[in-house]
Formats: C-alpha cells, structure tokens, sequence
C-alpha cells in the first residue's frame, strides 16, 4: 500500500484535498467508528445517527468508484479509540504514508501525528480547503490586532470573495443589515412557515439507528423524529429546500422563538455543512442567486451570507487561533455544576422546557434559543463553562468542537473575557417575553425579580450584574445595566440575592 487515507466522520467530502492524486490501485480509505468519539462527550443519539449513516453513505459512494475502502465499524473491532483502531491497522497494511487533511478537532491533529509517528509512518497534513478562510489567512489578519472583531473580518471576507460588493463598496450601501433582523411574531405568533424537506431514514439510516440504540441505549435523545439529510445529494436538496421556501423570511425573523416551531425559518443546513456533505461557497452562491433573480430581498441574503462567510469562518479561525488553552477560559469564574434539566427538559421554566425538548427530541434548536434561552441562563447561574461546553458538544446534530467551543464559551459564557464578543449576552426574562411566547403560560412573570412569581431569568440577570458588579461598571456597553442596580437600594439587593441564592440551592 502506498498511501493510507485518514478520512474523520465531518470530513465527507469527495472535493478533499485528502484526495488529491489519489490512486485506486495503490491506495486505500481508512474510515472508523469508536466509542471513544460517541462518549467523551455524551452525545445525543441523533448526533450518532447522523455522523455514522453519512459516513457509511460516504463509504458506499467511494467504493462504488472502485475505491478500496477499509471501514471499522461498531462493534466490528475491539479498540476504544481512533488512535489504537488506527496505529492497529498500520501494522497490518505498513502503508508508505498516511495522508489527512486538518481535523475539526485541536486533539486529533495530535492524535493522528503522533500515533503515525510511533508505528514509524510518514504523516502527511493536508488544508481543509472547504473552507473560504485558510488558517494562514486568518493569522495573517489576527497578527498585530488587539481586539479583532467578527463585523471587521466579515468585510474583509466580502472583498475577498467579492460577494454582495459593488467594486469596492456594499451592495445596497451597507455591510450589514442586522437592525432589519430583529423582529418577533406579535401575539398572534408566526404564518404558516413552510415546512423543512425532511428525509426519512432509509434501510442503511435505520440500520445504524439499531447500533446506536444496542450500543449507546442510555444515551441522552431520542430518534423517532431523525428526518437528517445524510447524503450529498440530500444535502443538495435541502439547501434547495431552503433557498426557495424559507431564505426570503430569513433574516427578519432570525431572532425570534414560537413554541412548538423548531425550524422557523433557519436553513437547518449546519449539520450536512459540517460534516462537508454540502460546501459553504455552493450554499452562499445559491443565496446569492436567488437575490440576482428577485427572488429573496437584500437584507435576508445577506443576513444569511453574514452567518456562514462571516460566523461560521470567523469562529473556526478563532478556535484554532486560541487552542489549545480555549478549553480553560473561565473570565468570570463560574463553578456552578450544569443543572440536571439541561438532560431531561423537566422543569417549571416553560423557556427552558421547550428548547431542551427540541434539543432532545431533534438534536437541534436554533441560534438564539441556544444563546439566549439555554446559554444565557447558564451564564445567568454561573456554570462552569466546561461544563456547558461538554453539554452543547454532545447534544447538537452540528457539533464539532471548532465550531461549538467559541460559539458556547466565547459568544454565550463569556468565558475568553471579551475575545469573541465585546460585551457578555445577558438579558432578564423580559428579552425571552420580547422575542416569543414562551412566557404565556409559564407560571413565572419577567417582570419580577424577587418573589414566588418572579422569573429566575430575571432574579438571575440582576444577581449577575450584582455579582460583577466592579468588572462591568466602566463596560461602555454595560455601564447603563450597572447603574439601573446601583438604584437598588439594601433591602431589595438583599433579597436579589436571597433569591438567587435559593435557586443555586434548587432550581424550579
Ligand atoms: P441558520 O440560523 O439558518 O444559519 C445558517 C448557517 O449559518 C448555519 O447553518 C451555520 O452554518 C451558519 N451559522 C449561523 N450562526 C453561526 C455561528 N454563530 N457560528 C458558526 N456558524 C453559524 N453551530 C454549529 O454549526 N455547530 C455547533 O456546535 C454550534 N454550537 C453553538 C453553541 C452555542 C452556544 C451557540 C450560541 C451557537 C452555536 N452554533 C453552532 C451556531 C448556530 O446556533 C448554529 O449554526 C445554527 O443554529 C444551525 O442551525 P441552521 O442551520 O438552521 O442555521
Ligand atoms: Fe422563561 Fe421567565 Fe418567560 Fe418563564 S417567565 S418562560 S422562566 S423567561
């Protein structure tokens, strides 16, 4: 065998620069399952499901191209992890080279390195070249910036690629048109928002679905609603999907939360994104089509353009940039444990209850119910960013840690100090009235903050600002919340934190 070709369960894509000069007849794909990648972090069973029936898809289609393709699967060999499945198999074939391209993962570029070098096998680390910013790019534009900024990166990726720019300046006069994605549905709550392509599991899907139940049964979710693209081609439909039906409602509504209503009018595409069945140049390229065509306005386009050549490429160049010391950060020392309904979705705080629902029954609720329902509050109760970090690791179909870790530790906890977000994401239950309905029905008031009745969003926010009372009071964008407190005069700080306390002890 000349080469060996490493290919990790996100890295599904036949345009790899794994692949280049790839030979059938001296070459060979390495694919594995382990248990290790499915417990170090607890995750959910859709996030299994949907990682392993593209995989096995994937491999189909590189054999289906005559391509030899040396797949382990669950339960078809003894090791426990990719660096043991591996070095074992290197011994047996003595490959001339093993060959990757840069694993979404700090810890596997290690593991992949160091495991070659101890059978003594050339390790060759290819560019993940799915992505629009290489590292050495985004180096480049960190070197020398003190404070960088999600919005400056953005415009320079704008006049990089050219896309939504007239010369040198933006389509429509402007960057951003954020202020236009704010609203909420009003009382009478969202019209009838088409429903998302699903894609019921076919016979290689629900076959995996019977490892992961036999193998991972205690595992947190459930499968009866697994409706995952899990194919290119499924990929490629649902991006269609979306373009056409829901991307003209995108941005305007791209804040706001309705009970029962997962979806919205998000793309639910980050998942078939990551694991590289669908490329981010062919998924704005479609977006920006359809505003060519009159077809979804200026502000929706480029909203949802923002979200993947902006976020999405800014975190992941942050994420390598910062590891591996990321995993530490812990600015405001919070050392609270994660609380247990973050599993179950049992509890009182219909906010909380309805998003770790949709978390557990789909694998997915989208951005703000994850910043500002399920993030804010433990920022507002202090857990450990460790903690949360694990929990949304292992609980979302989209999770990889180089998109995961800055969005949960640096934009919801605060964790980094202000590296990715200028100011920490906190609100009283007010902001979660404001941006859906949550709060009808739900036996607490937002408006309160102390009381039987009171929100513990609200007590909670309160007793944040209270408690970093001195790190946030000359904050620009903070200062205005610290001085609303300082009004408080003793006896009602007093019970601010009385009852925060009392939460910390047990929560509703
Ligand atoms: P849409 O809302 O329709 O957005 C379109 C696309 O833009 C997404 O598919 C995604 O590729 C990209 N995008 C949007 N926001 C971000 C962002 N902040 N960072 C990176 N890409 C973005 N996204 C993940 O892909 N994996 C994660 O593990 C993940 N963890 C998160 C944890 C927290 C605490 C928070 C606040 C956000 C996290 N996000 C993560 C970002 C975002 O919530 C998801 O990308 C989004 O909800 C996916 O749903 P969608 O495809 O319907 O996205
Ligand atoms: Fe959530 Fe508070 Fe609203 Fe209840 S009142 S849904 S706990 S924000």
């Amino acid at each position: 065998m000349r080469h060996l070709i490493v290919l990790l369960g996100d890295q599904l894509d036949l345009d790899s620069a794994a692949f280049d000069g790839f030979d059938p007849a001296v070459d060979a794909v390495w694919m594995a399952e382990v248990p290790a990648e499915a417990t170090y972090a607890w995750s959910h069973k859709a996030r299994l499901v949907i990682f392993l029936s593209a995989m096995r898809h994937f491999a189909e289609t590189l054999r289906a191209r005559g391509w030899t393709v040396q797949y382990r699967a669950t339960g078809a060999h003894p090791h426990a992890d990719l660096a043991g499945a591996l070095a074992a198999d290197l011994t047996q074939f003595k490959p001339q080279g093993v060959i990757a391209v840069e694993p979404g993962e700090w810890r596997l570029w290690h593991a992949l390195r160091d495991t070659c070098a101890a059978a003594g096998v050339a390790y060759t680390q290819r560019e993940d070249r799915h992505f629009l910013c290489p590292l050495p790019m985004f180096a480049a534009w960190m070197d020398g910036r003190k404070q960088p900024r999600m919005e400056h990166f953005y415009r320079r990726m704008r006049q990089h690629t050219g896309w939504l720019m007239r010369g040198t300046e933006p389509e429509g006069g402007q960057w951003n048109f954020d202020h236009d994605n704010r609203d909420s549905f009003g009382r009478d709550g969202p019209r009838p928002v088409p429903a998302p392509l699903r894609f019921p599991p076919d016979a290689l899907t629900r076959e995996v679905m019977a490892v992961v139940e036999h193998h991972y049964g205690d595992h947190p979710g459930g499968l009866a609603a697994f409706d995952w693209p899990v194919t290119r081609d499924e990929a490629l439909e649902a991006l269609d999907d979306f373009v056409t039906t829901r991307l003209p409602q995108f941005g305007q509504y791209q804040d706001a939360m309705w009970t029962g209503q997962p979806w919205l009018y998000h793309a639910r595409l980050s998942a078939a994104l990551n694991l590289k069945l669908l490329n981010p140049r062919e998924v704005c390229e479609a977006a920006l089509r359809a505003w060519r065509d009159g077809e979804a306005p200026l502000a929706a386009v480029e909203g949802f353009v923002r979200q993947i050549l902006g976020w999405r490429e800014y975190v992941r160049g942050l994420y390598f940039h910062r590891m591996p010391g990321y995993l530490d950060d812990n600015a405001l020392g919070a050392d609270q444990p994660l609380p247990a309904l973050y599993w179950t979705g049992d509890t009182a705080m219909r906010c909380l209850s309805e998003t770790v629902g949709d978390t557990l029954e789909h694998g997915y609720a989208h951005h703000i119910q994850r910043l500002m329902v399920t993030g804010l509050f433990a920022l507002l109760l202090g857990v450990r960013p460790r903690a949360v970090h694990q929990w949304y690791l292992a609980v979302y179909v989209d999770a990889v840690e180089w998109v995961e870790l800055p969005n949960t530790l640096g934009m919801s906890q605060f964790a980094d100090g202000g590296v990715m977000a200028s100011k920490p994401y906190v609100a009283s239950g007010k902001y979660i009235q404001r941006m859906s309905n949550y709060c009808q029905g739900c036996r607490f008031d937002p408006a309160l903050r102390t009381g039987p009745r009171a929100c513990p969003f609200t007590t909670l926010y309160w007793d944040f600002l209270d408690r970093h009372r001195e790190r946030f009071a000359g904050h620009p964008r903070l200062k205005m919340q610290i001085r609303n407190l300082d009004r408080l005069d003793e006896p009602a700080l007093s019970a601010l934190r009385a009852q925060a306390a009392s939460l910390r002890e047990d929560l509703p």
